[in-house]
């Protein structure tokens, strides 16, 4: 049986799966945002987590994503999809195109983004933030679903939860990103010190600021999620076709990597 951990962001959630069972997982972090919701879909058993809680009520600078992506772990999830709204930088991108994201930039300060913060240092590496594996099953997943999606796209993680003036629109272009976000860090960095394979799905909810001369509002977000959500799902449910065989070296994460004597 594979087990597939999915997050969510806004406007997210994933109809034609058979339902099991709601679980609370303790974390020696904390809380995760909520529950995590156990469905099952053929061999698999996927993990569903909304990262910002039930009602959204977590802002991004306020998750616990070391608690999130350790449930995962005390779960027995091999690899994890998360699923983000992010405004759209590159002028080639529009609302409600879909981006598997190949590289990323963290603008990130003030949250807990490493599991080795006491009496061990490890300097993992994170030269390509995401699985090369589970990024090549989503892109097989979508040809096969039909759906439409961008190979690759670089994510500029911002603290928020204020969006971005024009000026740091601006400068982040100039700096490589294609499109910005809140969330995938450390997200990303977590899963891999933990050795999980981990993907992320961007839909390009709105034009980043500047780019396009109106006013974005929170609605439109949710608004364009759930309208692209239909695609990601079948997205989702193909992954679950074709059982993901990690062939990477995520599990070893931590090998050559800590710093520590003794
Ligand atoms: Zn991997």
């Amino acid at each position: 049986m594979n087990k597939l951990g999915i997050i969510a962001g806004s406007g997210m959630d994933i109809p034609g799966l058979k339902f099991i069972e709601d679980i609370t997982v303790d974390s020696k972090y904390g809380a995760p945002s909520e529950g995590y919701k156990h469905f099952r879909y053929k061999d698999t058993d996927l993990y569903f987590l909304r990262r910002h809680g039930v009602k959204h009520e977590i802002p991004p600078h306020k998750i616990n994503y070391r608690a999130n992506i350790d449930g995962f772990r005390k779960l027995g999830v091999e690899a994890v999809v998360t699923v983000s709204a992010a405004g759209g930088i590159n002028g080639s991108l529009c609302p409600g195109d879909i981006a598997v994201t190949s590289n990323a930039i963290d603008f990130t300060y003030g949250r807990n983004s490493t599991y080795f913060d006491d009496m061990e240092v490890f300097h993992i590496d994170i030269t390509e933030p995401f699985c090369p594996s589970l990024r090549r099953g989503i892109l097989y997943s979508a040809a096969e679903a039909g759906v439409t999606i961008f190979d690759g796209g670089v994510y500029l993680c911002t603290n928020g939860p204020r969006l971005e003036t024009a000026a740091e629109i601006t400068a982040y272009s100039k700096l490589g990103a294609d499109f910005v976000g809140m969330t995938l860090f450390p997200e990303c960095a977590l899963a891999r010190e933990l050795g999980i394979c981990f993907a992320n799905i961007s839909v390009i909810t709105n034009y980043a600021a500047g780019i396009s001369d109106r006013k974005l509002t929170s609605d439109e977000v949710v608004d364009i999620m759930g309208k692209a959500s239909e695609r990601v799902n079948s997205i989702v449910h193909k992954i679950m076709d074709n059982p993901f065989t990690p062939e990477c070296d995520c599990r070893d994460s931590l090998k050559g990597t800590k710093i520590t004597n003794g």
